[in-house]
C-alpha cells in the first residue's frame, strides 16, 4: 500500500482537513500518478457538504487530476514512467455492458466507480479522489497529456471541459450557432470558451453583472443579466442550444423561453432541489429539456486533444491545499475566475 497525503471532508457541516489515505499497489493493468494539480469542481463541494444524499466520510474530494506517472503495472501498455496523466470523475465500469461497449462508460449499467465517494468494482473498497498526492488508477481510465500544455490550466478540462464538450458536440454546435450558457462558473466559463471555438455565437446568462466583461473577454459575443426579466424576454426565440451549468434551484422557464422552436436546453448543473415546469413551455415550439453528465473516456480523450490543439485552457486561481476551505466559501459565492486549481506540492 502506498500512503498519500490527502485533504478530506469528514462532516457536512466542518471544513476540509489533512488526512492520509492508502492507495492499493499497482496492479498489472495500474499506473501510480504522483499528483501535480486538482481543480476544485462545485460537484466536490456538493459531496463534501453532504447536499446529493449521503456521504461516505472520510471523503476525499477531487476529479480533475492532472500528474506525473511514477510507476507502472507490468501489463502497462499505453504509460511510461515520466509520462503525463489525468483522471477524470470515473475510474473503472464493468467495460461490458451497452453502455461500455458503446464508450460510454460514465453511464455503466453495471457500476460506476466515481473517483471519490464511490467504491472499486468490488462494491465495497472505497474510491478517494484528487485532493492528494497519489493516486492508483486501471490505464485504461487515464487519459494522456502531451507534453507542453499548462498543466494547472488542463487539469479543469478533466471535468469543466468534458461536461461541456460532450454537449456541444451531441447537438452539433458549429459556425453561426446561437448558443446560451447560464451561468458563468468553473463548467460555464469552459462552455463559453468552447462554444466559442467551434464557431458559435455565444451569450452568457448570469447573475452577476460584474461579470461582463470576463465573458466577452472568454468569448461571448452577448451578455444577459439574468435577474432582469425585461432581458430574458428580449431574447426569447432566438437560441439553438442552451446549456445550463447553474448548481442551485432556480427557474428553466425564461431560458425554454429563449430556445427557438424544436431546440434543446440541457441541464448539466446539479442542483440538490427539484424545479417545476410548466408544460406548456416545452409544448409551446417542441422545445425538450435534456441532461447530459461527464463523458465517456474515448471522448474525453478526444476533447483534451482537442482543447491542446487548439489551446483551449481553463482561466484559473492556483492556491495551496490550505485554502481548500476559503475557495469552497468562494465558489459557493459566485466568486471564482473561473476555477480553483489546488496546487497539490502543498499538500
Ligand atoms: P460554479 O463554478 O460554482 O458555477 C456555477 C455558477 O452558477 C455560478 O458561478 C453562478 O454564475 C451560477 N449560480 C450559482 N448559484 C446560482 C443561483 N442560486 N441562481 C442562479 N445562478 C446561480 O460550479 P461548477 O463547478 O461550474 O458546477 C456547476 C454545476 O454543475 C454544479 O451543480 C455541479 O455539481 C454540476 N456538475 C455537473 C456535471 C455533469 O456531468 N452534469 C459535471 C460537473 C459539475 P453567475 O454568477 O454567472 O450567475
Ligand atoms: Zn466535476
Ligand atoms: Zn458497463
Amino acid at each position: 500500500m502506498i500512503d498519500s497525503k490527502a485533504y478530506a471532508a469528514f462532516a457536512p457541516d466542518k471544513p476540509l482537513k489533512p488526512h492520509t489515505i492508502r492507495r492499493r499497489d499497482p496492479r498489472p493493468n495500474d499506473i501510480l500518478i504522483e499528483i501535480a494539480y486538482c481543480g476544485i469542481c462545485h460537484s466536490d463541494i456538493h459531496t463534501a457538504r453532504g447536499d446529493w444524499g449521503p456521504t461516505a466520510y472520510p471523503c476525499v474530494p477531487g476529479h480533475e487530476i492532472v500528474g506525473t506517472v511514477v510507476a507502472v503495472g507490468r501489463k502497462v501498455e499505453r504509460f511510461k514512467v515520466g509520462d503525463l496523466a489525468g483522471v477524470g470523475c470515473l475510474v473503472d465500469s464493468c467495460g461490458k455492458c451497452r453502455s461500455c461497449k458503446s464508450d460510454e462508460e460514465q453511464f455503466c449499467e453495471k457500476h460506476i466507480a466515481f473517483t471519490y465517494n464511490s467504491t472499486e468494482m468490488d462494491g465495497t473498497t472505497p474510491t478517494q479522489g484528487g485532493y492528494a498526492s497519489h493516486i492508483v488508477v486501471k490505464e485504461d481510465y487515464a487519459l494522456k497529456i502531451k507534453k507542453g500544455a499548462p498543466l494547472e490550466r488542463v487539469a479543469p478540462l478533466l471535468c469543466a471541459g468534458i461536461t461541456t464538450y460532450s454537449p456541444l458536440r451531441r447537438y452539433n454546435v458549429g459556425k453561426g450557432s446561437k448558443v446560451g450558457v447560464v451561468g458563468l462558473g468553473g463548467l460555464g466559463h469552459m462552455a463559453v470558451k468552447l462554444a466559442a471555438s467551434m464557431g458559435a455565437e455565444v451569450t452568457v446568462f448570469s447573475t452577476s453583472p460584474g461579470k461582463q466583461r470576463d465573458a466577452k473577454k472568454l468569448g461571448a459575443r452577448h451578455f444577459v443579466v439574468s435577474t432582469k426579466p425585461a432581458a430574458l424576454e428580449a431574447v426569447a426565440g432566438t437560441f439553438d442550444l442552451i446549456i445550463d451549468t447553474v448548481s442551485a434551484k432556480h427557474d428553466f422557464t425564461p431560458y425554454l423561453n429563449a430556445l427557438r422552436n424544436d431546440s434543446t436546453m440541457v441541464l448539466v448543473g446539479a442542483a440538490a432541489e427539484p424545479s417545476e415546469i410548466l408544460a406548456f413551455s416545452l409544448i409551446m415550439g417542441r422545445k425538450r429539456l435534456a441532461g447530459s453528465l461527464i463523458g465517456g473516456i474515448r471522448e474525453t480523450q478526444e476533447m483534451l486533444d482537442y482543447c491542446l490543439k487548439k489551446k483551449v485552457f481553463c482561466d484559473i486561481e492556483l492556491i495551496p491545499a490550505s485554502r481548500i476551505n476559503e475557495a469552497y466559501e468562494r465558489t459557493i459565492r459566485g466568486d471564482v475566475k473561473y476555477r480553483f486549481v489546488i496546487d497539490s506540492k502543498t499538500l
